[in-house]
């Protein structure tokens, strides 16, 4: 197997650019999803999640590499996998790292999508997400074809309850804290490729695009 990590703060982007990349044959992994899948399904790990998710801190580092863990073991041998949101803390980085290596695999690039925070909160504010699907829209940006309905799944799209300003606001200290020394520990083995992410959806996603291959 081997990996590319989507790195970059809340609302850089990373799942937006992760669509056209899915469509290249990448199997997609965003802990996010992972873990709304748990909140949806109301287990134990998910009503936990989500108080810390709503006030936007970080699930603990174990649960998020169990599950990581968990999809790395089970895949086969060729598969291309796109980490979004993934890993978020030196800890999860270096885990990452042992999981590769203890399954021969190698981690190729890290993509890091570059975004300053004003235009970051208008994307978050408006952001409207299929619950069924996944799809991600913008109310302005990127918006659906009929009213507040996904284009896929024909069924309302909603707002993300972490996606209110105060959230939001924690979230980019968090990031700033705890996810952007990230960059250096990648920068050291020259795995970073930058992509400034403050331009229209397609130029990023073209840029993203030529960067991979
Ligand atoms: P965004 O990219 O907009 O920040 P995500 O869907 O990636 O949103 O993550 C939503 C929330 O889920 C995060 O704010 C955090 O609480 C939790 N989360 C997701 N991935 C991780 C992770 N790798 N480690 C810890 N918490 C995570
Ligand atoms: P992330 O996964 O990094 O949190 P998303 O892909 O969910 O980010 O994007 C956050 C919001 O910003 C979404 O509403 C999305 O439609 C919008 N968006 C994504 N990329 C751009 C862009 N390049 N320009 C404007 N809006 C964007």
């Amino acid at each position: 197997m081997n990996a590319t990590v989507l790195l970059g703060p809340p609302g850089a982007g990373k799942g937006t650019v992760a669509e056209v990349l899915v469509d290249k044959g990448y199997v997609h992994i965003s802990t996010g999803e992972l873990l709304r899948e748990q909140i949806r399904l109301e287990t134990p790990l998910g009503l936990e999640a989500k108080k810390l998710m709503d006030q936007g801190r970080f699930v603990p580092d174990d649960v998020v590499v169990a599950m990581i863990r968990n999809l790395l073991e089970s895949a086969e041998n060729d598969t291309r996998f796109l980490f979004d949101g993934f890993p978020r803390t030196l800890g999860q980085a270096e885990k990452l790292d042992e999981l590769i290596q203890s399954l021969g695999g190698s981690l190729e690039r890290v993509v890091l999508l570059e975004c300053p925070d004003d235009a970051i909160v208008e994307r978050l504010a408006g952001r409207r997400t299929c619950g069924k699907c996944g799809s991600v829209y913008h109310v302005t940006f990127n918006p659906p074809s009929h009213g507040n309905v996904c284009d896929v799944e024909g069924c309302q799209l909603s707002q993300r309850t972490d996606d209110t300003e105060k959230t939001i606001r924690k979230r980019l200290d968090v990031y700033a804290e705890r996810t952007a020394p990230l960059i250096s520990y990648y920068e050291a083995r020259n795995l970073i490729q930058p992509i400034n992410a403050n331009q229209p959806i397609e130029h990023v996603r073209a840029d993203v695009v030529a960067s991979i291959s």
